[in-house]
């Protein structure tokens, strides 16, 4: 098996909140660990323009990656209309062609916006599909088969009706807070927005709020959550907790 994991979901910084300490402990774990996003972030501003600040949250997304040894991608598509069509699903498979991950995270199907939920559908299909060799013009990698995928948690583990979710997987990420944290600060543009704003390091205090909500529902201090798909021809072994040894 290609121990790589993809991580494809919608904008800068939606990997470093939803599941950077899970790709921390798979990157120390020996695993190659990519970070995709659907969209540059280019909305993610009161000030700048859209290539602006686009330019700038790719950089962020791309040191965010690096700091612990990932690749980052991005799919070049715009914040708001990310959508389920043709073109955007080529690049989507054409993307998982290239990286050939065994095992992926991406959004819930119900999320607070829909460049969530677009992202879901990209994913789902991408991984089911991008092993058929006629999917895509790029190369067939070996290891290119039907990956394991697990869903990250909605946006405060809420879905559109506000019920909390409930996960299937429960990722102790305790021991790598500092170095999730790290990664998210790195996403400077974000972070600045928000303590202007709030007149407080709310961004990274989010995160940690919602790693303790999760962590005290399994006896730990701060924990990921995650729905593992279980639908036709996927892998039903609960991967995550084989490697990482964690709880349910
Ligand atoms: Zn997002």
């Amino acid at each position: 098996m290609n121990k790589t994991v993809l991580s494809f979901l919608a904008h800068p910084d939606d990997a470093e909140i939803l599941c950077g300490g899970t790709l921390v402990r798979l990157a120390e774990a020996g695993w190659s660990v990519h970070i995709a996003t659907a969209t540059a972030g280019d909305c993610g501003t009161m000030t700048q323009t859209p290539w602006e600040i686009g330019a700038t949250r790719t950089q962020e997304g791309k040191k965010a990656a690096e700091s612990i040894g990932a690749t980052y991608h991005c799919l070049g598509e715009k914040d708001i209309y990310v959508c389920y069509d043709q073109p955007t699903l080529q690049k989507t498979v054409d993307l998982f062609r290239r990286v050939a991950p065994s095992l992926v995270f991406t959004h819930p199907a119900k999320d607070y916006m829909m460049d969530h939920e677009m992202v879901h559908l990209l994913a789902r299909a991408a991984s089911f599909g991008y092993g058929a060799p006629n999917a895509s013009t790029f190369p067939l990698l070996p290891g290119s088969h039907v990956p394991h995928l697990y869903y990250c948690d909605p946006i405060e583990g809420v879905d559109p009706q506000g019920n909390l979710v409930t996960p299937t997987t429960v990722i102790d990420v305790t021991a790598v807070m500092d170095k999730k944290s790290h990664m998210l600060a790195c996403h400077a543009s974000q972070r600045e927005w928000l303590r202007a704003h709030h007149g407080m390091d709310e961004y990274i205090e989010a995160m940690k709020r919602h790693g303790i909500l999760r962590g005290k529902q399994a006896g730990l201090a701060y924990a990921e959550a995650f729905v593992q798909h279980l639908g036709h021809a996927y892998p039903h072994d609960d991967i995550l907790v084989e490697l990482l040894g964690s709880k349910k």
